[in-house]
């Protein structure tokens, strides 16, 4: 360890729940880090408290994203919070964590080889679950309430067979789901490996402190220049630096570091280190609407505890489609008021793409994100039969004892059309990107199998981005997993 040069084994860009379990990792097994993080602590019980989720967003803890006009939602643009603090979008996000499913990393595996199969990562999972800071449960009993058990009733009723937490990488039927939380508070990836990582005297935090770019000596990475305030600082690692800025903020760094396509870095002046023409493709994100109800009562605050998974009957094989029980609204264009209830339904096989760019002129600017929302005709097919089916459930007797009305999409809606045209005013983004710098075998892939950046040595990405394939469910534990893994091939020496 060199760190008194000021020199560090491994510098960790970005301390969210992919930079965490990182840091955490490598400084257990001994080396020096330096963890870059752009955004500071943020106030510790806002981040604990779980009903503070959507207080950071357009604070200074959300990078205050948007992406570009989306024709196929009517044109609408659609936020995209992403947590700016330690602990990243775990910090901020819904807490549900659910492993994904077995054919996803199958998936994976045809795509980067089999050490992403589903054997693979359920060890991975098994292993990082086991850790004595994660603690990701179902919600405890004596906080279940009768909404819980009437969604789950709804659901035993369309045949969404009651299951487990979903481990097993069965994402089929309905159950309770975990949550990164213990006794009522959130424990997001910063409580369960970033603190214990920094509590060590191997792991250094440098927060309020952004990464501009990563420095290359030739085509090997020796650092990374960063803004602090009004100061450039550059840190220095004697092995690698490893980028986990998150599915929007990664493909943003690696471009800026002149890896990318070479005509579009050369339209932005930015010298090229390596051509590699995927960085901030295949954007993917999961999609949101759903059935909306008033009602005699509306559902308490509280973190989603139950969830389904269904298909939609569309090209996708397996279950396409995860609904859950939500309060009044589904976006403030669609809120109810208190006394209502919400059935969301998520499309969590999209199959549109889109782009993350840099913003012409402007290297320090917010990246230029292209959605591609309902490009494939497919989508728009399968969230028809999704808001069908979040209609069904919020109808049948289950919820009978409040009376429900349905007032989104609303009765007189009844087509196909119909019903399209409500998913194109309604959808919205998940909050889930990944997939801008994909993993493959292939030649157009950003990461090789090892997550290392094509074309250079000592970088590579660990976290969403990295994702061939969108997972069948929130990204969080298989984002935790990634890097679970990163570390295993980092300390192998792969
Ligand atoms: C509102 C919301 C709700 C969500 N709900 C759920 C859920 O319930 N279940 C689920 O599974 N998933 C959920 N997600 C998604 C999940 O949280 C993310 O997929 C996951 O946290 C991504 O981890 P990551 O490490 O890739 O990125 P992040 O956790 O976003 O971490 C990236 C980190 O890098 C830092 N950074 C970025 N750029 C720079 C730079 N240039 N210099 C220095 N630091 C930088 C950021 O500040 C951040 O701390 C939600 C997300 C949001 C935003």
């Amino acid at each position: 360890m060199s760190r008194s040069s000021g020199s560090y084994d491994y510098i960790v860009v970005g301390s969210g729940s992919a930079g965490s379990v990182l840091s955490y990792r490598l400084g257990r097994a001994g080396h020096s880090v330096a963890v870059i993080e752009a955004g500071d602590r943020g106030d510790a019980e806002l981040v604990a408290d779980p009903l503070a989720y959507g207080r950071f967003r357009r604070t200074r803890h959300d990078w205050n994203y948007d992406s570009l006009p989306q024709a196929e939602t009517d044109g609408r643009t659609h936020v995209f919070p992403r947590g700016k603090l330690w602990g990243g979008s775990s910090s901020v996000n819904g807490m549900v964590y659910i492993r994904g499913a077995r054919t996803d990393f199958d998936a994976w595996a045809r795509a980067a080889g089999e050490q992403w199969g589903w054997d693979r990562a359920v060890r991975a999972f098994e292993e990082l679950e086991a850790e004595p800071g994660q603690l990701a449960a179902t919600l405890p009993g004596p906080e279940r309430t009768l909404w819980h058990e009437a969604f789950l009733a709804a659901c035993a009723r369309h045949g969404l067979a009651a299951r487990g937490t979903f481990d097993d990488g069965v994402l089929d039927g309905a159950g309770w789901t975990r949550l990164t939380m213990r006794s009522g508070r959130r424990r997001g990836a910063h409580e369960a490996f970033l603190l214990p990582a920094l509590a060590t005297s191997q792991v250094d935090m440098n927060d309020e402190c952004t990464a501009l770019r990563v420095l290359f000596d030739g085509d090997r990475a020796f650092g990374v220049e960063c803004r602090r305030g009004r100061e450039t600082v550059r840190l220095t690692a004697e092995r690698e630096v490893i980028v986990c800025c998150g599915a929007l903020n990664s493909p943003q760094l690696l471009l800026r570091s002149g890896i990318g396509a070479p005509d579009e870095l050369s339209l932005l002046g930015i010298p090229a280190v390596s051509a590699v023409p995927g960085v901030g493709r295949n954007l993917s994100d999961h999609l949101v609407t759903g059935a909306v109800f008033t009602a005699d009562e509306g559902v308490p605050a509280g973190p989603t505890a139950v969830a389904a998974f269904a298909r939609s009957g569309g090209q996708v094989s397996g279950s396409d489609l995860q609904l859950w029980l939500n309060r009044r609204r589904h976006s403030a264009e669609h809120d109810a008021g208190d006394s209502s209830f919400t059935i969301l339904c998520a499309l969590v096989r999209p199959a549109s793409r889109g782009t993350v760019r840099l913003a012409p002129g402007g290297g320090h600017a917010r990246p230029v994100i292209d959605t591609g929302y309902l490009t494939d005709k497919a989508d728009l097919d399968a969230l028809v039969q999704g808001v069908r089916l979040a209609r069904e459930l919020g109808r049948v007797e289950s919820f009978s004892s409040v009376r429900p009305v349905e007032a989104q999409p609303g009765g007189s809606l009844v087509s196909d059309d119909e019903l399209a045209g409500f998913v194109r005013r309604s959808v919205t983004g998940q909050h889930h990107p990944m997939g801008t710098c994909r993993m493959g075998s292939d030649d157009e892939s950003v990461v090789d199998p090892c997550l290392r950046v094509r074309g250079v040595h000592g970088l590579r990405v660990a976290d969403a981005s990295v994702f061939p394939f969108p997972v069948g469910t929130g990204p969080d534990a298989s984002t935790q997993m990634v890097a679970w893994r990163a570390a295993d091939l980092i300390l192998s020496g792969d």
